[in-house]
């Protein structure tokens, strides 16, 4: 089995189990070669198994590979990975927190280093679309395009990261929701601080990026 595809089944259930999704809510996929693998329509990330991930290719959209049909979002993966040669995962969650602070009107913006670091300062914010259809498939491709972007939130429906690895894209995600969670109890208790943009460019002065990649390598295995 590809190795690329039993990370993404075991990330797929880590999310699960962090309660990022519930059910068969939520969407992941990973490139290989010309095709990408992607969670199936109608399964929880629980019981889907390596039989269960289509292989969709990528130019075409057409299944090369598995029984199943892939997830109902599949537009939005193909548009991001035709746009963007740079993004190997795309993980699509449902966070409650970060649902929660940014349907009431507020943007996520970065009140400690991880968050920046991971999710830079370019996280596009969109009103809702309506779930599946090709609308919101292009709404999303048109703030990915962008390769500043390595994530987005949606408001009322949920947050996708993209990454250059499949665990670059799940820290992603999880910083999102620490950050919304971070911001959501600062928010209840007073005024939070946000990092002011020169602390911010003093980040950037420090190799955020190196920095990031120094932390991906050390979880590797
Ligand atoms: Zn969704």
């Amino acid at each position: 089995m590809s190795e690329i595809l039993t990370e993404l089944i075991s990330t797929a259930r880590y999310l699960s189990e962090s309660g990022l999704v519930t059910g068969a809510g939520g969407n992941v996929s990973a490139r290989d070669g010309d095709g990408m693998w992607i969670s199936p329509s109608g399964f929880s990330f629980e019981d889907a198994g390596e039989d269960d991930y289509p292989l969709v290719d990528i130019t075409s959209g057409d299944i090369v590979k598995g029984e199943r049909r892939p997830s109902s979002e599949v537009l939005m993966h193909l548009f991001i990975f035709r746009q963007r040669p740079d993004v190997q995962a795309i993980i699509h969650t449902h966070p409650k927190m970060t649902i929660a602070l940014t349907s009431a009107g507020h943007d996520l913006k970065p009140m400690y280093a991880d968050y920046y670091v991971y999710l830079g300062g370019h996280v596009p914010h969109i009103d809702y679309v309506t779930v599946t259809t090709p609308e919101l498939a292009r709404a999303v491709e048109a703030e990915m395009k962008d390769d500043r972007a390595r994530g987005m939130i949606l408001r009322n429906h949920g947050a996708i990261t993209v990454g250059q690895s499949i665990k670059e894209a799940l820290f992603r995600t999880m910083a999102v929701e620490e950050q919304a969670f971070i911001q959501w109890h600062a928010l209840s208790v007073g005024t939070p601080t946000y990092l002011s943009d020169d602390e911010l460019k003093k980040l950037d002065e420090l190799g955020s990026e190196d920095y990031r990649r120094k932390l991906l390598a050390e979880m590797k295995g």
